[in-house]
């Protein structure tokens, strides 16, 4: 299998990375991997670089080909982080290694897997290397869109912009990959709307889907104020507990590597600059963990979203299949209730809610209950919305 096969969907990227790796038609020595979270930036520049180890341009056989994919090769240096950014010293290694020649006969490969996290000081040091590049080396940057990343690197970068994958290449790779069943791919590409990682997670995983099923079928379940309520309360213990099974792991490896740093369980004592290089590696971890609470309580409101556009779908009549085919009856019920203006006013408060958390720090809980109040069907067909309704009713209940 070519390095290319992990590409879900890409076909005009692999045709222009193959030719540039295999007969050097439009290389460069800077690189920009744009597209959408879950299109497979990082891959796609992975797999170019193995094609550019490679004798055959990416035969996936060979050995360049195999240790460039499991990151052992000597001449493809990549920065990879769980971290919120990517701090000046992380990258004054990958820019020392740019200055040297390769130590096989081919390419000096550096991949910066999110450059979108560099700090200024990190984008200055790396912006000088990529300026004043040796002949054999190649830079390789990741972001989610261009506008991630300064202008004055975009500008020296030749840009590889992924797009989503269509549903059918979806299942098709997760037959491929996975040997899952024609329907439970069909249903995980649906579901994932074109992110790959999330639609492996639903192919391979019961505990993913039965996460996705509680949240797709919370607009059926709100009838009531009460229903709301705790609707919210779920949503947010379960996305907690979701993300913490995430970073509760990582956050332990990383206390252990900083324990070795210093030196702390050979010496069995700790030096004086132990403790604030803790503090600073647990007020790192608390913000990730909030951070990673926020992926997926997003992750969850874009499920949300979807059964409210099939809802719009189906009730303007649009043709295609909807996201939620497995719901289609629940859908037309909430079609039928709501119509389509009803659907848009619904999404419109998920939205709103995303915006609150995102980008003005209310807390989760809040904003999500605030959100379902706004999603319960209308009650008082005379007297407006039950929306607004429970709002107030919401509102007094704060001030008891
Ligand atoms: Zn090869």
């Amino acid at each position: 299998m070519s390095v290319w096969h992990g590409l879900v969907g890409q076909r005009p990227v692999v045709t222009s990375l193959s030719g540039a790796a295999s007969t050097g038609h439009g290389m460069t020595h800077a690189w920009l991997f744009t597209g959408p979270p879950g299109s497979g930036r990082s891959n796609a520049a992975i797999a170019f670089a193995a094609a550019l180890q490679c004798e055959r341009g990416g035969c996936g056989e060979c050995h360049e080909c195999r240790t460039v994919l499991a990151g052992s090769h000597a001449d493809v240096g990549v920065i990879r982080t769980q971290r919120l950014s990517i701090g000046v010293d992380q990258v004054r290694d990958l820019v020392r290694r740019s200055a040297l020649a390769p130590a096989g006969r081919r390419w000096q490969i550096l991949v910066v897997e999110d450059a979108d996290r560099l700090t200024d000081q990190a984008f200055n040091a790396l912006l000088k290397a990529i300026e004043e590049p040796t002949d054999r080396t190649v830079w390789m940057l990741c972001a989610p869109t261009v506008e991630d990343v300064l202008p004055t690197i975009r500008s020296r970068c030749r840009l590889v912009t992924l797009t989503t994958p269509s549903a059918a290449d979806v299942a098709d790779f997760l037959v491929r990959t996975l040997g899952v069943p024609d329907d439970l791919a069909t249903y995980a590409a649906r579901a994932s709307q074109g992110h790959i990682g999330r639609a492996r997670a639903l192919a391979s995983d019961d505990a993913t889907r039965a996460r996705r099923r509680e949240v797709v079928s919370i607009p059926t379940r709100l009838r009531t104020l009460g229903a709301a309520m705790s609707a919210a309360a779920q949503l947010n213990e379960t996305s907690k507990a979701e993300a913490e099974s995430i970073t509760t792991e990582l956050d332990a490896v990383e206390r252990a590597d900083l324990d070795a740093a210093y030196g702390v369980v050979e010496r069995g004592r700790k030096p004086r600059e132990y403790a604030p290089a803790r503090a600073a590696l647990e007020r790192e971890q608390k913000t990730r963990a909030k951070r990673r609470h926020l992926d997926v309580v997003d992750r969850a409101l874009m499920d949300l979203v979807s059964v409210y556009r099939d809802a719009v779908a189906t009730a303007v009549g649009a043709p295609g299949g909807l996201v939620n085919e497995e719901l289609r009856e629940q859908v037309t019920t909430l079609a039928e209730d709501g119509g389509p203006e009803g659907n848009l006013r619904r999404i419109d408060a998920i939205f709103a809610a995303r915006e609150q958390m995102l980008e003005f720090n209310v807390p989760v809980m809040l904003a999500l209950e605030s959100m379902m109040v706004s999603l319960l069907p209308p009650v008082d067909p005379a007297g407006g919305s039950g929306g607004a309704g429970a709002a107030s009713a919401l509102r007094r209940r704060g001030n008891a």
